[in-house]
């Protein structure tokens, strides 16, 4: 993963709202799928507060930058993604030297973002959500067993469930509030109903870029060549339907009616300055099996981001008030590298795609500020979050809007963000 002149601070960039913008500055160039006003869905790049058509793009750049553009013109970025990281990284490096540039053709490639329609990057073959945020599972597995929070494979495996790919929305999307069974501790029977306990996960979204065969696992090493990019997921939540249904094979309707997620893929090469060191396990924690651990993943396969989420209730809306910061959390949090989800996942022959969809798990810290998802910010029901207009919150109402943002920082590199994903709450 190295460093190269498109990481260079001092890029100048054709697009002024670019530089020094907080999500898409020059470094930055992450891939989408968006429609002009008066076109059909086709490939971009944010840049500034602009969006690059790579279509209209190709025809300026050369050899496998112009070949990664033409793919990208499609309406679904799989083809691209397939095509790896050579194909990403001279597509990255084409981009960046033509927009850094004063080429008299490029007010034609450009577009206002806000005059643009965004839609999912791809045909979402396969959704994974891992549970790789040790103190998410900690914290809820306290509220289950507290005197045994985390189960005993936690530490071997790098546990997931299999989720739905079909109710993968763009950010934005409104999410209706599900139905489903629910029972309540006193109650002899369970009743069919909107869910009362509607709650959201904060996660990292990771893209995978070219697949495997099936039967032929994914050694740790080459893992980094199978993941494209990056970007935020929320993994909605009914915890009365899931504390019904989840034995003996985990959640199934109180996930699966929808996961919001932002619309630009970060790709692996824009996050190379903001690489980290895997934090070293507590004493006493078993070491990863063989084919778990790698050095180099160990060494620089972690991810220096800050994910935040705020809360915009329809009556701070209503009042002009912003939206209210929750918490906010360092993705170093996670007990296991992308890598390791990666290896993990293929490693008993399960082929990977281009195109699959990978939720972290929930990233909370071990801070009172840094925590996921509602459930863990209310101690499971005890204390009810007040917010500063005078409402409080157990869990999500009609109309409230969960706001997710992330932004990478390092000494000596532009800072770069994943955008927004945002969705509402709508009635049953
Ligand atoms: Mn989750």
């Amino acid at each position: 993963m190295s460093i190269d002149a498109t990481h260079d601070p001092a890029l100048p960039c054709f697009v002024a709202s670019a530089a020094g913008h907080a999500d898409f500055p020059i470094q930055n160039l992450p891939l989408g799928v968006f429609a002009p006003p008066d076109g059909k869905p086709r490939g971009g790049m944010a840049i500034g507060d602009a969006i690059l058509d790579l279509s209209l793009a190709a025809p300026l750049l050369r050899g496998a930058a112009a070949e990664a553009a033409e793919l990208a013109a499609a309406p679904q970025l799989n083809a691209l993604l397939a095509a790896g990281a050579e194909a990403r990284r001279a597509l990255r490096a084409g981009v960046s030297a033509l927009l850094s540039g004063a080429d008299p053709r490029l007010p034609g490639l450009i577009r206002p973002a806000r005059d643009c329609t965004l839609h999912l990057p791809c045909a979402i073959g396969d959704y994974t959500d891992f549970y790789a945020g040790i103190h998410h599972a900690t914290n809820t597995g306290q509220m289950l067993r507290p005197e045994n929070p985390l189960l005993p494979n936690y530490k071997y495996v790098p546990v997931a469930y299999h989720g739905r790919a079909s109710s993968v929305r763009l950010s934005g999307m409104p999410v209706r509030r599900p139905h489903g069974q629910r029972k309540p501790a006193a109650a002899a029977a369970p009743e069919f109903g909107p869910s009362r306990n509607l709650d959201y996960e904060l996660e990292l979204g990771i893209w995978i870029g070219p697949g495997n065969e099936p039967g032929t696992p994914i050694p740790i090493g080459e893992a980094g060549a199978h993941i494209a990019g990056f970007c935020l997921l929320n993994d909605w939540s009914a915890r009365d339907i899931q504390a019904w249904e989840y034995q003996p094979l985990g959640p199934f309707l109180a996930k699966n009616f929808a996961t919001s997620i932002s619309p630009w893929i970060v790709t692996a090469e824009a996050m190379a300055p903001f690489r980290a060191a895997q934090p070293p396990r507590p004493a006493g924690d078993p070491a990863p099996l063989p084919y778990l651990w790698d050095d180099a993943d160990q060494a620089g396969g972690a991810l220096d981001l800050d994910l935040s989420v705020a809360l915009e209730t329809s009556a701070m809306r209503a009042a002009g008030l912003a939206a209210q910061p929750l918490s906010r959390v360092n993705a170093q949090v996670l007990y296991w590298t992308v890598a390791q989800m990666v290896a993990h996942h293929a490693s008993g022959g399960c082929d990977l795609r281009p195109g699959d969809l990978f939720g972290s798990g929930t990233l909370s810290g071990s801070e009172e500020d840094a925590r996921g998802s509602l459930l863990e910010i209310i101690r499971g029901g005890r204390v009810p979050l007040s917010l500063p207009n005078g409402e409080t919150r157990r869990f999500l109402e009609d109309g409230d809007r969960v706001i997710f943002t992330a932004r990478a920082t390092r000494s000596g590199f532009a800072p770069i963000g994943f955008g927004v994903c945002e969705a509402e709450v709508a009635p049953a």
